[in-house]
């Protein structure tokens, strides 16, 4: 600890993100990155953008990115905020509208930003328990709150809520801010983007980080009522002009408006994945049922900690939480099939011995 640091620098909890290591041939199936390439539709416009015109600032409004999105969902570009990845649009979320004087609510097994904002903006909270399958009881959220958040799916368990819960939630609470971070609803997910026009006090958050394979692009976006963006746009002016550069807008607009790869890409994965769920299970695996581009499993008799050094040994990278109540499961991302496929090779390896 320094004795330069202000008082608030010593108190925070730092998200720790999964590891990035640099092994050959290294099966990463720990951070939810999407097997599959981007758009080459969008490499394109990145590369067509590359050139002198990079000495100039970007648009600060990334107006054209907006419209896209805008049109992509059926809004308009005044309801789109965007941010350098979705982990951005959240923290501003956090500060711009989760920060009252009542508590905000999220459940107790989820996103692990979520208690790390919390901390850095001194936002009062309130974790809810997820029932004994590990689903969010929506009657457990009927208490005084300052604001609701909640992904869907959730993560890291992988289990979605149905549009109806989401909307009895939004009416329920019609005096507070419901963020629903749809980080992956892409994968099998309902959005709640359908009820914007109905519920000002409704904010959907997405990322392309995992839908449309730019995670290494870090573009994220909000959609909502005009009110709760203006919110996010004086957050965002107060701290940096120029969140997404010149690369990433032309690159995300692009990927937007890819609609062909990126159906392609998401069914390919969710494919992959109910074909993984079988074979974990005929390995004794209980696997959590999935709507996004990961699974969370743990085995009937093998430790977490051990089936993850073991794994690890073996060449193939996957995540666990060392928290209550989920210690012993795995968060395996989808990767394409001959990386699921030595996945499940290097488990049958580990558990004959
Ligand atoms: C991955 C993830 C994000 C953040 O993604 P970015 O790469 O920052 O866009 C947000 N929420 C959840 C639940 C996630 O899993």
């Amino acid at each position: 600890m320094s004795r330069y640091w202000s008082d608030i620098v010593s108190k925070l909890r730092p998200y720790i993100a999964g590891e990035q290591p640099r092994i050959p041939g290294l099966v990463k199936l720990n951070t939810n990155e999407n097997p599959y390439g981007p758009s080459p539709k969008a490499i394109e416009a990145i590369r067509q953008a590359t050139d002198d015109r990079l000495r100039l600032y970007p648009d600060p409004a990334a107006t054209e990115l907006r419209e896209a999105i805008a049109a992509r969902f059926g809004l308009t570009a005044e309801q789109v905020f965007v941010g350098n990845g979705s982990d951005e649009v959240l923290a501003h979320t956090f500060q711009a509208l989760l920060n009252h004087d009542l508590p905000l609510l999220y459940p107790d097994v989820t996103y692990s930003f979520y208690p790390t904002y919390s901390l850095l903006y001194g936002i009062e909270t309130i974790e809810i328990p997820l029932d004994h399958q590990f689903r969010i009881r929506l009657s457990d959220y009927d208490r005084p709150c300052g604001a609701i958040i909640v992904p869907n799916p959730n993560a890291p368990t992988g289990i979605g809520l149905p549009l109806a819960g989401i909307e009895a939630l939004l009416a329920a609470h019609s005096d507070v801010v419901v963020v629903i971070d749809e980080a992956y609803v892409d994968f099998g997910g309902q959005s709640a983007v359908p009820l914007i026009s109905r519920y000002p006090n409704l904010l959907v958050i997405q990322t392309l980080s995992k839908s449309r394979s730019f995670a290494g692009l870090r573009v994220g976006f909000a959609l909502g009522h005009r009110d709760l963006i203006e919110a996010l746009v004086r957050v965002k002016d107060s701290f940096n002009s120029y969140p997404l550069d010149r690369l990433a807008q032309v690159g995300a607009t692009a990927a937007i408006k890819d609609e062909a790869w990126f159906e392609t890409c998401r069914r390919k994965i969710i494919a992959s994945r109910e074909n993984l769920v079988r074979q974990l299970e005929a390995l004794s695996f209980q696997v959590l049922p999935s709507q996004a581009n990961f699974i969370f499993a743990r085995h009937e008799s093998r430790s977490g900690a051990a089936l993850l050094a073991e794994l690890r040994e073996r060449g193939v990278l996957v995540r666990r939480f060392d928290e209550p109540r989920i210690s012993e499961f795995l968060r395996i991302s989808i990767g394409t099939d001959e990386e699921c496929a030595r996945l499940i090779s290097a488990l049958k390896e580990i558990l004959v011995a």
